[in-house]
């Protein structure tokens, strides 16, 4: 068996080091590019959204190097989620690709078919083997977190435009390369180390965006243009509101390790707006932006899929959020049409307009 997953942004350091663990043949897919899109809008139906396509070209690109077994998560709710594997096995087939799927449903489903399934991918290692490796690819996902989160406080600081991205490349393979505990413990320390050597100018007022919105296009930078890059070089820090390990602490483990956001938590507070689950990350997209609002960031961008059903609802509530709480809001949509001059040109523009809202703020003489 040699298996493969899709891509979504630095999931695959993890995800690689966590299946190496369980002795499995891994084959990561080819970073996400045009070649990848061109493939699978050509085989998908036109009207799925953007992460089914680009999971098709994965899948292709993956086989082409040898893989012959698909894992990937499962999904319910009312969004498409939830049927992804079947139609991405449907079209794999169709094509002459034929690959074997592994879906791992969340646990609150089925766990007894969740466990077979985990045996069926592990072979003989015990259940203390699967374990450790997933205890493994947990710390190698905060590990990839914590760099994330680095390169966004630096780069609106940056003195030398693109240090950071330098420097966040050079973290990430120091992460991807460990396969040891104490290999991993010493890269983490080296990673931070590299950012030390970033130079900033630390006394320089940035404007601060809350980044919400649906999973796969906020952790995937061929998806969103790479957006992270570009509002950090517009001057601005980004706060996202999904990272991997935090979405692993609260689907997996139940939220129960402490430090991350809690889902419940972002729940409550998206309740006087939206009471009730709408699939994906709907709810979360505006328990966060409430969330955001009260901590007193400038502004929001929300981002999505053209045709994303959970933001489709999300979307028609910002609108209120942004006027009650006093918070801009930029909604971005990404399909394959998404050129980046485009998302630059409105991204400019919505930085000028933080920037411009904060000074006026400031000017205003404070009250009692
Ligand atoms: S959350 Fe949006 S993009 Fe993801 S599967 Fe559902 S509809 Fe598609």
């Amino acid at each position: 068996m040699r298996v493969t997953f899709p891509h979504m942004g630095n999931m695959y350091i993890p995800l690689r080091a966590m299946l190496q663990c369980l002795g499995l043949d891994v084959v990561v897919p080819p970073p996400s590019s045009k070649k990848t899109l061109s493939l699978g809008v050509k085989h998908s139906p036109e009207f799925a959204c953007l992460p089914l396509k680009l999971n098709v070209g994965n899948f292709i690109e993956a086989g082409e190097l040898g893989a012959d077994t698909v894992i990937m998560a499962g999904g319910c709710g009312p969004c498409r989620f939830g049927y992804y594997a079947q139609i991405e096995q449907a079209i794999l087939k169709d094509i002459g690709r034929a690959m074997d799927f592994i879906v791992l449903e969340p646990p609150d489903r089925n766990i007894a078919e969740l466990l077979t399934k985990i045996k069926r991918i592990a072979g003989k290692k015990s259940w203390w083997d699967i374990f450790q490796a997933v205890r493994f690819g947990y710390r190698k996902a905060k590990a990839v977190d914590e760099i994330e989160r680095a390169s966004f406080r630096l780069r609106p600081r940056e003195l030398v435009v693109g240090a950071t991205d330098a420097a966040y490349r050079k973290a990430l393979a120091l992460i991807d390369d460990t396969c040891t505990w104490d290999g991993l413990n010493c890269a983490a320390e080296k990673a931070r180390a590299v950012f030390t050597e970033v130079a900033i100018d630390d006394q320089r007022q940035v404007i601060k965006v809350g980044l919400v919105g649906e999973i796969y296009t906020l952790l995937e930078p061929f998806s969103n243009q790479n957006l992270e890059r570009c509002v950090g070089h517009l001057g601005a820090e980004i706060d996202r509101s999904i990272y991997l390990s935090e979405w692993v602490n609260n689907h997996l483990f139940g939220g129960l390790l402490k430090g991350d956001r809690k889902r419940k938590d972002v729940c409550a507070a998206a309740h006087p707006y939206l009471r009730h689950f709408v699939g994906g990350h709907g709810q979360e997209t505006i328990g966060t932006a409430v969330l955001y609002a009260r901590a007193g960031l400038d502004g929001l961008i929300q981002l999505f899929p053209f045709t994303c059903m959970p933001e489709i609802v999300a979307e028609s509530i910002l609108p209120d959020v942004s006027s009650d709480l006093g918070i801009p809001s930029l909604t971005l949509i990404m399909d394959e049409q998404s050129g980046e001059a485009g998302m630059l040109t409105r991204l400019e523009a919505f930085v000028d307009l933080l920037e411009q809202k904060r000074e006026i703020a400031m000017q205003q003489p404070s009250v009692g």
